[in-house]
């Protein structure tokens, strides 16, 4: 695909991210340069997070505990974190939220399931579009009610004003701020209101959105990662108004959640501690909060210009190559920069196996934890999935269905889009192999009969197995 001059200057990365370009062995022996082509899995560190990480490291004691200097500072620095994730998903006014800090977005929405005090019987209202981590804590305890999709993965507002008008009244309806598979961004604003307008509260799952987008105004609840935003430290957030924590038990109980304990009473302390028994991340918090300052300098308009220049390339690209079937919306409608797609007559695992084997570029496979979605976007039928069921069961995932999934950030280039785009063009036409694959039943994954000088060597219960997630 050529690029208009316009393109070509848009496509370079924003931002050198940390290890960018780092040089990987190919199956025929050739260096190359790494195309990070996974970025909705996990992005790379912002060269400030780590530049932030590393001076902080030095200064590193308990928050909240310490009497010390250090301790001073660094329950500072902690709080400050705090704060900066507070004012990027709400603006200059929080009004009484708090930011509780997680390990992750999965944490934050069990975390918010469990504070909830669901009762069986209870209705929690979601769409069939949701990564598992905004599906299966609800389904603990409360009944999902489920918003489905068109087969191209969208849905309107007239399903989800059904689902919230349907009887009993949801209690909360859960919704992402975009899609991990599609890219596709719901429209969250008027989705609140529908959602207020009758007394229902919404969480939104912004692990995918914070990234590329702000936050719009309307969800009462917010969770985010910090690995998905350049901070990749362990630590992730959960926003929401300070009422919803201030009573009942906390998710984790112990030290730090505490006002007052004695061998037959505990006094909670306020949130947001009550809510971050244990020591937290501290480190995690500061690349946040870096994290945060950082894409807050780089600005918005900037982001969305250069991931909109190269979603398109990618989705456009892709579109073209005979073979290629593309899953979601289709090209008009504004996506983040990703595309997941399928080759005709190649199992997704073995395509991504190749890319990454023979030219270097790294992407996702399999359901990407989201099986419902990603069911209907192949348009599988009921004994389909059936089989897929049954083959799992017995142990053996080879054939689970799935697709491949190439995703970009602030750190992506042109270059990275054409690479794949060559990559596939040529697979799709059918190039031969220049070594023997052999794929394994416990994980579905592909991976070089024998050893590749130079590729890592992982046991087979722990390698990639995307058909698990
Ligand atoms: N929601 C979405 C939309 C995601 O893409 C992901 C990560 N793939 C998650 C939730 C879970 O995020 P984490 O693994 O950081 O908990």
């Amino acid at each position: 695909m050529s690029a208009s001059p316009h393109d070509a200057a848009a496509g370079q990365p924003l931002v050198e991210l940390v290890g960018s370009g780092t040089p990987v062995t190919c199956a025929d022996g050739r260096i190359v340069a790494y195309h990070d082509l996974d970025c909705a899995a996990s992005t790379p560190s912002l060269p400030a997070v780590y530049r932030a990480v590393r001076e902080f490291v030095p200064w590193y004691s308990s928050v909240h505990r310490g009497a010390g200097f250090k301790s001073q500072v660094s329950t500072a620095a902690y709080e400050h974190a705090r704060a900066s994730l507070l004012s990027f998903a709400r603006g200059t006014d929080p009004g009484d939220d708090v930011a509780i800090i997680c390990r992750n977005t999965t944490e934050a929405i069990n975390h918010l399931a469990y504070r909830l005090e669901l009762r069986p019987g209870d209705v929690v209202a979601t769409t069939v579009a949701e990564h598992h981590a905004n599906l299966l804590p609800w389904a603990r305890i409360a009944q999902r009610r489920w918003i489905e999709c068109e087969s191209d993965g969208t849905f309107g507002l007239d399903a989800v004003t059904d689902a919230l008008e349907s009887s009993p009244r949801p209690r909360l309806l859960a919704i992402t701020g975009a899609s991990n598979v599609t890219g596709w961004m719901p429209p969250v604003t008027s989705i609140c209101e529908l959602a207020h307008d009758r007394g229902v509260p919404v969480a939104m799952d912004a692990a995918q959105l914070a990234p590329h987008r702000p936050i719009p105004p309307g969800p009462d609840f917010v969770a985010f990662s910090g690995h998905k935003m350049y901070a990749p430290f362990g630590a992730g957030t959960l926003i929401g108004p300070r009422s919803a924590f201030a009573e009942g038990d906390p998710f984790l109980a112990g030290g730090g959640a505490v006002d007052l304990v004695s061998t037959d009473e505990v006094i909670w302390t306020e949130p947001p501690d009550r809510e971050e028994a244990g020591s937290p991340n501290v480190i995690g918090a500061i690349a946040l909060d870096a994290a945060v300052a950082q894409l807050g300098r780089i600005g918005w308009d900037a982001m969305v210009s250069h991931e909109a220049v190269l979603g398109r390339r990618l989705r456009t690209g892709l579109a073209a190559i005979d073979g290629v079937r593309l899953l979601g919306p289709d090209l008009q409608t504004d996506v983040l920069a990703m595309a997941t797609f399928t080759v005709e007559g190649m199992h997704h695992a073995l395509l991504a196996c190749r890319l990454a084997v023979e030219f270097g570029v790294g992407v996702r496979h399999g359901c990407f934890c989201a099986h419902p979605y990603l069911m209907r976007l192949l348009g599988l039928s009921a004994a389909e999935i059936a089989q897929a069921r049954n083959e799992v069961l017995a142990g053996d995932r080879r054939n689970i269905p799935g697709a491949v999934r190439a995703s970009c950030g602030i750190g992506t280039s042109s270059d990275d889009i054409d690479a794949l785009l060559e990559a596939v063009r040529e697979l799709a036409a059918g190039l031969p192999p220049p070594l023997s694959y052999e794929q394994h039943a416990l994980t579905g994954d592909f991976s070089p009969v024998g050893q590749v000088p130079g590729w890592p060597q992982i046991p087979e219960h722990a390698a990639a197995a995307c058909t698990k997630g």
